[in-house]
């Protein structure tokens, strides 16, 4: 085991903060109370919820009453799409857009519909991982239900075009979704100025404990509810609220978006060392992704005839946590559908590695894994015979402009 710990996988979870822990502690001692009840214990809990959905509502340019919490950013995504789906189909609406490199939070909703009757065009992207806005223009139809792209990839930390998006779509009268789990915090939102319906979030992708998110849903859009019981949020999301992780997001949102353009330029100074450096000290390894607009803490490769998870296990006992752009969390042995999105063969998108900083790594920590993944990767390599007959072969010379020889 090393001495070392870095930790380079914030786009899996974040740390929880010591201001965000604070923020939440009284709600997990003496401030008890269930929000719904009207003496003064149930009270002060009402006024923190409603003080961290204004914290929020102010994070996305949004009002209060368009703030809906929820358990996580899997749970927004649902209810946005299958709600969505169930109401405008009884209008004759049962067409859908989306990307192809969506999370499983909006593609696995999206196939659970299609079993239902609904049509779902899948929109493809280039090859450096952008949906066209033109695209989508050219997708909607009359009976376009709904049109949900992400606002940026998890795995290449692709930002998509969203204000051209949902400019097309309040033209065309469609409603607009978009999965912001990864975005916020890291660029500037406004829902209102970018013409978007609605808007989910995750909370432990800026620094709350993870189980909590929200969703943003314009006034006058109606939604039907997708949790059915008590009053709660506005009679929208039944269930007793979650009091002290509602109070942390709104503090994390507020924090996270203090100032966003000073934390790009420090994050994405150690992104581009990161990624100039790695591309400089391994051979036939390429950045997975368009360079700008990109996540300013993203950055993901594939480097060909190692695997992934050999990758991160060996990372791991150098003290680098990472992550693979392979489904290993699945289970399932395909390569992603976000690299295969961008035309990586099956060999190239198995050799990934997703690096991804926050505003808590450092130079050193750049240094560190600069010194150690090409160590790390020749090491493998050695062992490996596919990287054996990548070189006699002579393969992948130009990996980066051309991945498929
Ligand atoms: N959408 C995107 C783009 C994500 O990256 C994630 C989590 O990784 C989710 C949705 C799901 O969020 P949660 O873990 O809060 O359910």
């Amino acid at each position: 085991m090393s001495d070392h710990y870095i930790y380079a996988d914030n786009a899996a979870t974040t740390r929880v903060t010591e201001p965000v822990l604070e923020a939440m502690l009284p709600w997990l001692k003496e401030g008890y109370g269930n929000p719904s009840s009207i003496y003064s214990l149930g009270m002060q809990a009402a006024v923190a919820v409603d003080r961290a959905r204004g914290q929020v509502a102010q994070a996305l340019g949004a009002n209060k009453n368009e703030i809906y919490f929820t358990s996580c950013g899997s749970e927004a995504d649902n209810w946005a799409i299958k709600s969505t789906a169930a109401r405008l189909a009884k209008k004759g609406k049962k067409h859908l857009i989306t990307s192809a490199i969506e999370h499983h939070a909006v593609l696995h909703p999206m196939q659970s519909l299609e079993k239902q009757g609904f049509e779902v065009t899948y929109l493809p992207v280039d090859a450096d991982g952008y949906v066209s806005a033109e695209d989508v223009r050219a997708a909607i139809r009359p009976d376009t239900a709904l049109v949900s792209v992400m606002y940026a990839n998890n795995e290449i930390g692709t930002v998509q075009p969203i204000s051209e998006i949902g400019a097309i779509c309040r033209e065309k009268g469609v409603l607009f979704h978009t999965d912001a789990v990864q975005a916020v915090g890291h660029v500037p939102i406004n829902v209102a100025e970018q013409n978007i319906d609605m808007l989910s979030l995750s909370g432990h992708k800026i620094h709350t404990p993870k189980g909590v998110g929200a969703l943003y849903v314009r006034r006058g859009v109606q939604l039907p509810a997708f949790l059915e019981g008590g009053g709660q949020e506005s009679g929208k999301r039944a269930g007793t609220e979650n009091v002290p992780y509602i109070v942390g997001l709104g503090r994390a949102i507020e924090l996270a978006c203090a100032d966003i353009p000073e934390k790009v330029r420090r994050v994405s100074a150690l992104r581009d060392r990161l990624i100039e450096g790695v591309l400089g000290s391994i051979e036939r390894c390429r950045l997975n992704g368009g360079r700008s607009p990109r996540l300013p803490g993203n950055a993901n490769f594939s480097i060909v005839g190692v695997e992934g998870e050999s990758l991160l296990l060996t990372l791991d006992m150098r003290g680098i946590a990472a992550s693979s752009g392979s489904a290993c969390t699945s289970g399932s042995l395909d390569p992603s559908h976000v690299l295969l999105a961008i035309g990586l063969p099956h060999e190239v998108a198995h050799g990934s590695l997703r690096l991804s900083l926050s505003e808590e790594n450092t130079m050193e920590d750049v240094e560190y894994i600069l010194r150690t993944l090409p160590e790390v990767v020749s090491y493998l390599r050695g062992m490996s015979p596919l990287w054996e007959t990548i070189v006699r072969e002579g393969k992948y010379l130009n990996l980066q402009s051309d991945p498929r020889r």
